[in-house]
């Protein structure tokens, strides 16, 4: 193909229309403008997949008690069976396995990273992803499958919330107690409770009052839409008027499924997502036979790691639009002369790119929906990552059908809801139906999120110890937390492109050091204050995090757009040379054997 010559950009123009676009989503309640689940609300939380079962509580004691049954949960529990720990126990507030894919059966959810490096644990499983990027059935399997095969139902608690955890100094075991009754101990605890676990609504006045049915797209409600998470025709929506008030990459996924079932989809805009190419398809058993040789998904994982996130030119198996926007700022990269390869240089040639890259998405929305106005209101003004980007092959093409309008509130949002329906610029939508496509609590404090606070050595609270920002050693241990670890991406690789990624290294290092604490016969494995300092010195010498900078539009990236503490930093840090080096560094720490740092007793 003939290169095409790059597009004359009008930079200074781009930035003006930015920051206008910024201006006009300034709110000064920032993330108070959203609505917790509770009172009125608080059945939008609801459970529609599984019927609670009443059950005796329990009060017994396991090796290993972990919160959360989503694939933080479920890899750390198969790498501690792996270690030879059999009663590992998975505290989960949904009814099965799967977390984040327990509660988003949505129509059209799918993983955006492909699912050779997302779906965790397919070597040991032997499962081959259906698609490039699996859909969210397949994913849900393969939690229950991953679940069923390392035996981690049997001790498993769903529909139960922790409510408090705290060190027992005597016994030296942790106890636990939760919304079911249940007061157990565990010798080891862990946390992997994600970001994007509890549901947020808008605070839109009037939210009460609506008198059609309702519901948040993490609660999705197959028995009014009709279909099911793998045939998602939804015939009972045929005679619906349908609103959906978000355009996040959740909204992104399920739109072309309400236009096509809805009488009438009106998708009410705050601000646009940029939508690039998705490119899904089936993957080939024959192709797949040929990658699958022992150590594959471990070859992959760096594979993705190094291309989307070093300076290094390996061969990119995975090709999607992660690695894409590194490709393409690192060729750019590589062409600056060597006496300019400074920060500074980097930075400008980062940024022409993102304007490239914008314009080109931006030209996409042009090219894809027939109606011009409706294109240009679907324009993303932001640089890329300063929102989620997205990707799909048939949101931008809903606008093409009869069914749907695009409601874009230029910025405001809904301004009410009435019993009727939705009233946006001052005008009134009545509607049957109004979906929620509001997102998540991600930028509260995490006390909120997790609705308890470990109570650490001498009964210090994990809030008081991160009070000044988070404080760990790798993202995994605290000072004053023995037998305690957190699995997550910040203070570690943070690399959320392939969130999987961080939670299965953090899942093996600490198979390994429960192990190691069990084979020295230690009661007790802590971080000791020093090494912690020093991790914390090392990360603050970490370049400022490129997602979601003070000038982006505003989202949870960046605190909806308000200034944020001096603690911001620890909170959003990873390790300063990239998550490849990171994942090395630690396997080398875990594999050296003495566990420099952590003290065990
Ligand atoms: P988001 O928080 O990304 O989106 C919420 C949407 O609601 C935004 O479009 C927001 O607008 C809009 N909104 C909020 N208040 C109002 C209002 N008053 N009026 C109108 N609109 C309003 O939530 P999602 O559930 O879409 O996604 C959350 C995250 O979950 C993603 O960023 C991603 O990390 C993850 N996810 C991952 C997927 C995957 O990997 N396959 C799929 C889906 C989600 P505004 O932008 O202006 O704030």
């Amino acid at each position: 193909m003939a290169d095409t010559p790059a597009p004359v950009i009008d930079k200074e123009a781009l930035k003006r229309r930015y920051a206008e676009e910024r201006e006009k989503r300034l709110r000064a309640d920032g993330n108070d403008q959203y609505l917790q689940l509770r009172g009125q609300l608080a059945h939008y939380a609801d459970d529609p997949y599984t019927p609670f079962v009443q059950r005796a509580p329990v009060a017994d004691h396991v090796t290993f008690a972990f919160i959360g049954g989503g694939f933080a949960g479920l890899v750390t529990g198969a790498r501690l069976k792996e270690a030879g720990i059999d009663d590992v126990r998975i505290i989960e507030k949904g009814g099965d396995f799967g977390g984040t894919w327990y509660w988003n059966r949505y129509p059209g959810a799918q993983c955006d990273t492909a699912s050779m490096i997302y779906m965790p644990l397919l070597e040991e499983t032997g499962h081959m992803p259906s698609e490039k990027y699996a859909h969210g059935p397949e994913i849900r399997e393969h939690c229950v499958r991953i679940a069923t095969q390392f035996g981690l139902y049997e001790h498993a608690l769903f529909h139960t919330e922790v409510e408090d955890i705290r060190w027992d100094e005597a016994a030296k075991v942790w106890t636990i107690e939760t919304s079911r009754g249940d007061c157990f101990t565990a010798r080891f605890v862990g946390m992997g409770t994600g970001p994007l676990h509890v549901p947020k609504l808008p605070g839109i006045p009037g939210i009460e009052d609506f008198d059609g049915h309702s519901f948040h797209t993490s609660r999705w409600d197959y028995a009014y839409t009709g279909g099911d998470p793998a045939d998602p025709r939804m015939e009972n929506l045929a005679d619906k008027r349908v609103a959906i008030i978000g355009t996040g990459a959740t909204a992104v996924q399920c739109v072309p499924h309400l236009a096509r079932a809805c009488g009438t989809l009106y998708v009410f805009q705050r601000t646009p997502s940029s939508v690039d190419v998705r490119d899904n398809r089936p993957i080939d058993p024959d192709w797949f036979g040929e990658i699958a040789k022992p150590g594959w998904q471990d070859r992959w994982l760096e594979n993705f790691t190094a291309n989307q996130g070093g300076l290094t030119m390996a061969e990119d198996w995975v090709r999607d639009g992660w690695t894409e926007i590194s490709r393409r700022v690192r060729t750019r990269i590589m062409q600056l002369p060597p006496g300019e390869m400074t920060i500074e240089k980097m930075m400008a040639v980062y940024e022409d790119s993102d304007f490239e890259k914008m314009e080109e998405i931006r030209r996409r929305a042009e090219t894809v929906v027939q109606d011009p106005e409706t294109a240009e209101k679907l324009k993303a003004w932001y640089r890329q990552l300063c929102k989620r980007p997205c990707f799909h092959d048939a949101y931008l093409q809903a606008f093409n059908e009869p069914s749907t309008q695009l409601i874009d509130t230029d910025g405001k949002g809904v301004e009410r809801i009435t019993k009727k329906g939705v009233v946006a610029r001052g005008r009134e939508y009545e509607v049957d139906c109004i979906i929620y496509a509001s997102g998540f609590e991600v930028g509260t404090e995490w006390t909120r999120r997790a609705g308890f606070d470990i109570a650490g050595r001498d009964g210090q609270r994990l809030s008081e110890h991160w009070s000044k920002g988070m404080r760990t050693l790798h993202g995994i241990h605290a000072h004053g937390f023995p037998n305690a670890f957190f699995v997550q991406p910040t203070q570690g690789a943070n690399l959320i492109s392939n969130v999987p990624h961080n939670l299965t290294e953090a899942g093996r290092t600490i198979g390994r050091i429960v192990a190691e604490a069990q084979s020295r016969g230690a009661e007790e494995v802590e971080v000791t204050a020093e090494a912690e300092q020093k991790w914390i010195e090392l990360l603050l010498t970490a370049p400022e995090r490129l997602i979601g900078g003070p000038d982006c539009t505003p989202g949870y990236y960046n605190n909806e757009g308000q200034p944020r503490g001096p603690e911001d930093k620890l909170n959003f840090v990873g390790y300063p040379a990239g998550a490849l080096a990171y994942f090395k560094y630690l396997k080398e720490w875990r594999d050296k054997g003495d566990f420099e740092g952590l003290e065990f007793r």
